[in-house]
C-alpha cells in the first residue's frame, strides 16, 4: 500500500480581524481595530467613520534632570484606515508637535541613530568622569 506523500505545510498565518465596540456620532458600531490599538473607540466618538484612527500606547524619551521631566520625543504605532498611509510608527518631537510617519525600515534606521546617539552620549558622560 502506498503511503500518501505529504508536501511541506505552508506557514501561513492569518490574523483574525479584531472588532471592537465603537460610537460613531453617538451610534453604536463594531469596527475593525488593530491588535496594538489602545484607543477607547467608545469615548473617541468621532462624527464620521472616516475619522476613526488607531494608536498604540506611546513610548517617550524623557529628560529626567531638573524639577520636572522634559519629554523630548514620543513615538507610537498609528493607523488611519481612511488614508492611503499604511500603519506606521509616528515619531513626534514633543516641544513643536512636529512628527513623521515611519515604516518599519525607517523605524529601524531611526533606532540605529538612537543607538549611536546613546553611545556618544555615554562617551560624554565618561569624559566628564575623567574615564578614558
Ligand atoms: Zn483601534
Amino acid at each position: 500500500m502506498d503511503t500518501p506523500q505529504h508536501s511541506p505545510a505552508l506557514a501561513v498565518t492569518v490574523q483574525p480581524v479584531r472588532y471592537v465596540p465603537a460610537l460613531i456620532n453617538g451610534v453604536s458600531a463594531a469596527i475593525p481595530c488593530e491588535p496594538w490599538c489602545r484607543v477607547d473607540h467608545i469615548a473617541a466618538n468621532p462624527r464620521y467613520i472616516e475619522d476613526v484612527t488607531h494608536s498604540s500606547d506611546p513610548v517617550r524619551l524623557d529628560l529626567a534632570a531638573g524639577t520636572t521631566p522634559l519629554t523630548l520625543v514620543e513615538a507610537r504605532l498609528s493607523a488611519d484606515p481612511a488614508s492611503d498611509r499604511p500603519a506606521s510608527v509616528f515619531v513626534e518631537e514633543h516641544s513643536t508637535g512636529q512628527g513623521r510617519y515611519l515604516d518599519a525600515d525607517a523605524a529601524d534606521a531611526f533606532a540605529d541613530q538612537l543607538d549611536a546617539f546613546a553611545a556618544s552620549f555615554r562617551a560624554m558622560a565618561a569624559q566628564l568622569r575623567g574615564d578614558r
